[in-house]
């Protein structure tokens, strides 16, 4: 395995200074178009996970400060200085906010790479062109959306409006920080509400930064306002507000529990869930790319060091080929280059904290006393760098009942199982309480279609992992949640429909 200690060579160097300057400032909330200070002026630490180092401090806003903004969002929802404005003249602002995040699009990079230690060229090659392209897709759908005219008798003319729902609150994860701010910001912006965001205390910077560029694309203050601070402070004062119209969720199921009690406790307002899961990849004897698959299969886990919520997590393998398939994601796992995210060359970085380390380290420790193999990976890596890294890990030898197939992990931990039969595999890869991804490998098409049929997921790939983008609709069954992010779809959450009747 090439692992590099991270160090800052004289290539890299540049990059971190200028994310440094990028944010050589403390992080103020964004509250009615200004840039504040929290009311208490509490501030929190926010570290790098690629050494451990301190980079600013940030507002830790509290329940005065979401009052504030949710205030703020309300007196722009009702006086309509964004919904009245016609769909040409909203499109416009929103692709050019898209235009303004493009000119601006490696400051991002490096800000998302040294917020969350994830590799520079993932943050340059996906998350800021994918947040970019999530805002140009729902610019253009926001002209593209019709009402109806229901069947009626002559002397009636009946029709249903899609209305916006009013104030929104998004609470959204570390793990593609400006990315899953936008699969809920862009949407509910083009449906015409207003949002308060609360990003997660470990991932601010993206969105402050990108909330000031929206100010000088043209949205008006108040409609996108960015409260930072703790979960609890913060988020919790966001989801029992008597003035929030939506929760819309990523994160963890815990937390997501708690949203829909903070619901039922105040003022019933709706809530959508995306809580990740424990997603199966399915690899059949009869797969006719199995080299293909292992890519699949290995870089299905450990993207983002295995910090994505559809990650394919659990590997099931057709009994027959297990010890060939095993060893071709392994040596597949072993090309992956460790190291420090501001090396351009870097594939694979530090976790995003010292606790979600210790999580994944305490998974592999578990499964393998209850029987694991541990056939790569298992350990803390570059730690001289004072960062929080794991190396990719393969466990073989797990059973459907051990924690290792049930619990999500959110760290680079692969478990390999195997069956012998097609109903026993879509038992297995159903025997979890989550239902967000499922992936299979098969060149038998009515295999695949059973499959389909039979998966308890969400989203489901065969012979591709995760080959979709902003066009399909994204979320889970079960316990991983509901309501969808992406697409056309997620338009419908943030609207609700207004059945007008004229008599005549
Ligand atoms: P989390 O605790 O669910 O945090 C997600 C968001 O919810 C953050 O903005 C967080 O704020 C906020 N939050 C926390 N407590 C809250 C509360 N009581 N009321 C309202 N908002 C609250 O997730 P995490 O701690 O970042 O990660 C823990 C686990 O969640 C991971 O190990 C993983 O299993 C899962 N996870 C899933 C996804 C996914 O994509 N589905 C993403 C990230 C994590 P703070 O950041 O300030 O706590
Ligand atoms: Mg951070």
């Amino acid at each position: 395995m090439p692992l590099s200690t991270p160090q800052i060579p004289a290539s890299h160097r540049d990059g971190v200074l200028a994310a440094m300057k990028a944010v050589d400032k403390p992080g103020l909330a964004i509250i009615d178009g200004r840039e504040r200070a929290s009311r208490s002026g509490r501030t929190f630490d926010n570290y790098t996970s690629r050494d451990g180092s301190l980079i600013n401090k940030i507002a830790a806003c509290d329940a005065r400060d979401i009052d504030d903004a949710v205030a703020s969002a309300r007196v722009a929802f009702e006086d309509k200085r964004w919904r009245g404005q016609s769909p040409k003249a909203r499109k416009k602002i929103l692709h050019h906010l898209a235009d303004l995040m493009e000119a601006h699009a490696e400051n991002l990079a490096l800000l998302e790479s040294l917020d969350t230690g994830k590799p520079i060229r993932d943050a340059r090659g996906f998350d800021i062109p994918a947040a970019i392209n999530t805002v140009r897709y729902y610019a253009e759908a926001l002209d593209k959306i019709y009402g109806e005219v229901a069947p009626t008798p002559d002397d009636r003319l009946s029709y249903v409006l899609h209305e916006p729902l009013g104030v929104i609150g998004a609470i959204v994860p570390w793990n593609f920080p400006l990315h899953m701010a936008m699969w809920k910001v862009a949407p509910a912006l083009a449906m015409g509400n207003s949002i308060v965001l609360k990003p997660a205390e470990l991932s601010s910077m993206t969105a402050l930064y990108t909330a000031q560029l929206g100010l000088e694309a043209g949205l008006p203050d108040g409609v996108w306002n960015v409260v930072t601070g703790l979960g609890h402070e913060a988020g919790d004062a966001l989801s029992r507000h008597m003035d929030v119209d939506m929760i819309a969720f990523t994160g963890s199921g815990p937390v997501g529990r708690q949203l829909m009690k903070a619901s039922a406790e105040s003022n019933l307002k709706r809530v959508s869930l995306e809580l990740g899961g424990k997603s199966p990849q399915i690899v059949f004897s009869d797969c006719d790319d199995l080299d293909g698959a292992a890519a699949g299969a290995a870089w299905g886990v450990f993207y983002n060091q295995g910090q994505v919520c559809t990650a394919g997590s659990r590997l099931m393998v057709e009994a027959s080929i297990k010890d060939d398939f095993v060893a071709r994601v392994a040596a597949v796992a072993k090309t992956i280059r460790v190291g420090d995210p501001f090396d351009p060359d870097t594939q694979f970085g530090a976790m995003i904290s010292q606790r979600q380390m210790n999580t994944a380290l305490d998974y592999i420790e578990k499964g393998q006393a209850e029987g694991g193999r541990l056939v790569m990976g298992g350990n803390r890596v570059c730690a001289d760098s004072g960062g929080y890294y794991v190396e990719p890990s393969l466990l073989d030898n797990i059973t459907p009942q051990n924690v290792l197939a049930q619990e999500e992990v959110f760290g680079p931990v692969l478990s390999v199982m195997t069956f012998t039969s097609e109903d026993e595999a879509w038992k297995t890869a159903n025997d979890t309480v989550y239902g967000l991804a499922a992936g299979l490998w098969t060149a038998n098409i009515s295999k695949a279609m059973r499959g389909i049929a039979a998966l308890k997921a969400g989203l489901v790939w065969v012979n591709g992992w995760d080959a979709c983008d902003i066009t399909s609709p994204f979320g889970g069954v079960k316990q991983s949640g509901f309501g969808r992010d992406r697409s056309l779809h997620a338009l419908h959450k943030y609207a609700d429909l207004k059945a007008v009747s004229i008599s005549f």
